[in-house]
């Protein structure tokens, strides 16, 4: 995979796994740290870590405004796990900072406290040779509540919605930079390729 930089979003959480996971996608990770950073990104990853530390960090940067303009100018954003949970317009229970780009209400530590983090192999639409399940590692993860008509469900765990996709957004409950696979990111990367192209 060619082309430019895609940024992860470095203020709180896995960062450097999904620096490792583009790495070996071919493609260029750069750690974002300042809003002027966003610029030089063809696509942005949002990780996993604490959504309510990631919100806050957000609002302190000046990055809430900046990231909202670039992803309604179109930039590619795939948001995992509290990276999911700051892409979504709503939460089931309390308020917190949300980028609220995603038509969709997110319920945080969806699995119970006292599932701490599982995996499980589920099946995933529009990732190469999808027939094969991917291997997804749940922690303290949310799920798809509800979703508006322009949110489409790429994959069901237990019933919920845990992948979806709205045109340039794509959200995830679980960790694929955790694991070896590295179907989603790929399919996170043409994303990108098909972004580039339309403008
Ligand atoms: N439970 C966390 C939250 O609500 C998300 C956990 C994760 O990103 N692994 O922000």
């Amino acid at each position: 995979m060619s082309g430019g930089v895609i940024g992860v979003l470095a203020l709180q959480g896995a960062v450097r796994e999904h620096l490792r996971m583009l790495d070996a996608c071919g493609a260029r990770g750069r750690a974002v740290k300042r809003p002027s950073e966003l610029l030089d990104c063809e696509g942005l990853i949002i990780p996993g870590g604490e959504s309510t530390a990631i919100g806050l960090l957000i609002m302190r940067g000046g990055f809430l405004e900046a990231l909202r303009e670039t992803a309604v100018k179109g930039l590619p954003i795939f948001g995992t796990c509290a990276g999911l949970i700051m892409l979504a317009r709503r939460v089931t229970e309390g308020s917190q900072p949300l980028l609220g780009l995603m038509d969709m209400t997110v319920r945080r530590n969806a699995y119970g406290r006292q599932v701490d983090s599982f995996e499980a192999d589920l099946r995933v639409r529009g990732i190469e040779d999808e027939e094969r399940p991917f291997r997804a590692v749940f922690i303290r993860a949310p799920w798809i509540e509800e979703m508006g008509e322009g949110v489409e469900p790429l994959c069901f765990h237990q019933g919920r919605a845990v992948l979806a996709r709205q045109g340039h957004l794509l959200a995830g409950a679980f960790h694929p930079e955790l694991t070896d696979d590295r179907r989603i990111h790929r399919y996170f990367l043409r994303m990108v390729e098909e972004r580039k192209n339309e403008a």
